[in-house]
């Protein structure tokens, strides 16, 4: 039976400037079923991350949480004072961050950075008890227990993510958001770590929100994904529906511009730049460089609707 874990409704996050607020993420709305992998795809700038920091409130000034709702299970998080949220992130909801690997402390040797993650979350153990937290979680990231007592610099970036995975589960969260986790490391080592977080999120029963750009990444690794464009979310459907027959013409656009086999690797690029976030022009977002633009387009703005089954998409032309 299909539940959720994470409910978002109407999300608004804006940075205040001194020429009006830019409007990052722009009411959006996303559920997340428990055990699920959920990706958020989009070009950089669309919103995805900040989407990632407000699931956690972490929004640091001059930006700020306008509005909305992030229900976690039966967790209203925007409602929680700040010492509630604090032990809610890692312990219920962790994040996996692009370059997490550079925030590991370099004079601490791995096992004393997932004692400080536990102890700061109040966990107590015995030193045995300990150790063998460490083991279990270093074997869950498919890393070998020496690994406990070395320093950062002693690891390659692969083991170094790795390493950051286990710290994120090490609570075991209900659900882990990876932000671009692989992104610094090539193919084949990016590969492995998607393959060890897709590993523990099984392990755990935990949810995952995978957000990125690479519309292949997306496929290899989630069930269902919502498309952002400047600040909205433009399209929510499953993967295979994403693939088959992409509805938004966004999205068409994203999923033409992947290279084919014929092409030889060479990429398409969408013609025209996304919007500015500051002083949005009324209509939908994506006018400007829309193929299938009608009059219409340019006044009203398209609400995210259920378009065809689990398929919402936020266009005209349904
Ligand atoms: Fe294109 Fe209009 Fe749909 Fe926007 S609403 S994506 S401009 S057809």
């Amino acid at each position: 039976m299909y539940s959720e874990v994470l409910r978002v409704r109407d999300l608004r996050v804006y940075y205040h400037t001194p020429r009006g607020p830019v409007k990052a993420v722009n009411g959006v709305s996303f559920a997340v079923g428990t055990r699920e992998r959920f990706g958020l795809v989009g070009e950089s700038g669309s919103g995805k991350s900040t989407i990632a920091l407000a699931l956690l409130r972490l929004i640091k000034p001059p930006g700020k949480i306008e509005g909305g709702e992030i229900l976690l299970d039966d967790l209203n998080l925007l409602a929680l004072p700040d010492e509630e949220m604090r032990k809610v992130r890692l312990a219920v909801i962790a994040l996996v961050a692009q370059g997490a690997m550079n925030s590991l402390n370099p004079v601490l040797r791995v096992k004393d950075q997932i004692y400080d993650a536990l102890q700061d979350h109040g966990v107590q153990l015995s030193s045995q008890e300990f150790d063998e937290r460490v083991r279990d979680l270093l074997e869950r990231v498919g890393l070998r227990r020496e690994v406990a007592t070395m320093y950062p610099h002693e690891l390659s970036g692969g083991m170094k993510q790795r390493v950051c995975i286990a710290i994120a589960i090490s609570l075991r969260p209900k659900l882990i958001i990876a932000d671009e986790p692989t992104s610094a490391l090539d193919v084949v080592v990016q590969r492995q770590v998607m393959e060890t977080l897709e590993k523990v999120q099984q392990d755990l029963g935990a949810s995952i929100i995978l957000i990125g750009h690479d519309m292949g990444l997306m496929a290899q690794t989630v069930e269902r994904l919502g498309v952002m464009y400047a600040g909205d979310l433009v399209e929510v459907a499953s993967v295979s529906d994403i693939f088959r027959e992409p509805l938004h013409p966004y999205t068409r656009l994203l999923i033409a511009s992947l290279p084919s086999f014929d092409q030889k690797g060479v990429f398409r690029g969408i013609p025209g730049l996304p919007p500015s976030l500051l002083n949005r022009a009324p209509g939908c977002p994506f006018y400007p460089r829309c193929p299938q633009a009608m009059e219409r387009c340019a006044i009203e703005e398209p609400p995210l609707r259920e378009v065809q089954p689990k398929r919402w998409v936020a266009c005209h032309l349904y």
